[in-house]
């Protein structure tokens, strides 16, 4: 797989990665197709809303501490940047930095631009962003409406960028390019890896980089116990550190989902490896991404030591969580690799997976590497089970509740609230860093098993409400309105 930093424009991940957004089947079926170059994605003939990677493109580079985003679109695009603002007020409270607002500006594209063009608001506003923030970089990101006008960003980027000092990077991110808004993601990352990181001049052999979120600080903790330190990217990063991100000894990832583009950029043009494992959830997982970590920077023996140790720790509290969860039914629907992430801690816990939804699906991440296949994880360790893909279509979601009726809903994103108008105890993991690791999924029993021993409060709720949707329409396949005619 190559990663083309010459061009500005990431390539989509249905074409990179053969993503898809529409299946229903189940996960060994799901992976063999998505390996013998068989998996098709299915349409649907009827949508609700779903996300867009505009808006994912944000989620990474509003946190960056010292840069600036200008977003060149219509005032609408922006409309989720309220719930960021509070997202990087609150994560950055966590990781112990000042808390500030994000520095972020719109162009506010109208209709009278659309025809006569945007170029000289976009000018002025990324003239403004450097006056109002003095940022490190800015980086310039697209929407639909800047697209269809086909104002020269790039070209604009690259001029301006001479008369204020900085770098500008221009990120094409419009929503209509992908089916798949974890493009976004890769846009961020190709941004960052054609403008921003600069070849190492020296290695620092203990420094690890891990692409996230905006979680709690665990890995410091974690990976200090064996003489490495953490390196968070991208969210609460300064630019100054983002260049610096090829000094790093390897790359490690929270969620392929996130990170496949920016640790296969990282390995293919500045020679940092890729720890090429599935995510540290549950004990399988763990094991394989810290000993893939351990062979890469020379620490076996303190990787053994290590998983020993936790193991040891966590082991009678898990087997007590276990006793208890044993047979407790579950449905999970979350983005793609971290859906498989949760899977495999409810495995572990023994409970009985009804079925899991994730957001999209990737036949293979960026590195082209069968290790890091999470879904593929899951089935080799625990055996197949239903599983579908949507994209946060809700009316799928809440047919396959009311259908199931499971004892818990695990979510992260998508359908809380339906669970609990269902009657079905659920939670919306918002700290992906919780599960991470040994004591993550100790952290996760905890969690199911206190939310499932208090149902009376959803189950009052659900006495009290009235779905919109009518019994025909709950009774009817739920995959009724993909790839089908209907
Ligand atoms: S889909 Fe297009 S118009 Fe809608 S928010 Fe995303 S970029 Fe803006």
């Amino acid at each position: 797989m190559t990663i083309n930093l010459k061009h500005p424009v990431v390539e989509l991940r249905e074409k990179r990665l053969g993503a898809v957004s529409g299946y229903a089947g189940d996960a060994d079926d799901l992976c063999e197709k998505a390996h013998s170059g068989k998996m098709k994605d299915l349409d649907r003939t009827f949508s609700q809303c779903t996300s867009c990677s505009a808006n994912q493109v944000k989620n990474q580079l509003v946190f960056i501490q010292d840069a600036a985003v200008v977003e060149h679109g219509p005032a609408g695009c922006s409309g989720d940047i309220p719930g960021r603002n509070m997202v990087g007020r609150s994560g950055r409270k966590k990781r112990k930095l000042p808390v500030h607002n994000l520095n972020y500006i719109n162009t506010n594209l109208t209709e009278k631009d659309m025809i006569y063009g945007g170029t000289e608001k976009l000018r002025n506003a990324i003239r403004e962003a450097k006056r109002r923030f003095d940022p490190k970089a800015i980086f310039v990101t697209t929407t639909c409406a800047s697209a269809i006008i086909g104002d020269d960003v790039e070209g604009i980027c690259n001029s301006i960028e001479k008369e204020i000092g900085i770098p500008v990077v221009a990120v094409f991110c419009e929503g209509f390019r992908s089916k798949i808004w974890a493009t976004g993601f890769d846009a961020a990352y190709h941004g960052i890896l054609r403008k921003i990181v600069k070849p190492a001049k020296k290695k620092q052999p203990d420094l690890i980089n891990i692409i996230n979120f905006q979680g709690k600080d665990i890995f410091t903790e974690l990976l200090g116990r064996i003489g490495l330190r953490v390196n968070y990217i991208v969210p609460y990063t300064k630019i100054s550190e983002l260049e610096r991100v090829s000094k790093a000894a390897a790359t490690l990832q929270i969620c392929a989902t996130l990170g496949t583009y920016f640790a296969a950029g990282l390995e293919e043009h500045f020679g940092v490896p890729e720890v090429k494992s599935p995510p540290p959830y549950g004990i399988a997982g763990t094991d394989s991404w810290l000993r893939e970590l351990g062979k890469i920077v020379h620490k076996e023996k303190e990787v053994e030591d290590l998983i020993t140790s936790e193991k040891k720790r966590i082991a009678p509290r898990f087997e007590e969580l276990k006793r208890k969860l044993e047979g407790k039914t579950v449905y999970i629907g979350a983005g793609s690799a971290h859906g498989h992430s949760i899977i495999s801690i409810v495995k572990e816990y023994g409970m009985n997976l009804l079925g899991a939804c994730t957001w999209h699906h990737d036949a293979k991440f960026d590195c082209n590497d069968d290790r890091t296949d999470s879904l593929k994880h899951d089935v080799k360790n625990y055996g197949n089970f239903k599983f579908s893909v949507c994209n946060k279509q809700s009316y799928e979601i809440v047919s396959k509740l009311y259908k199931l009726k499971p004892d818990i809903y695990i979510t992260r994103h998508a359908g809380t609230i339906w669970a609990t108008k269902l009657g079905i105890p659920s939670f919306e993991m918002g700290d992906e860093h919780f599960g991470v690791g040994y004591e993550g999924l100790i952290n996760y029993g905890e969690l199911i098993l206190d939310t499932i021993s208090n149902p009376l409060f959803v189950k009052n709720i659900s006495k009290h409400t009235k779905l919109p949707y009518t019994d025909w329409w709950l009774n009817q396949d739920t995959f009724a309105f993909l790839g089908g005619q209907k």
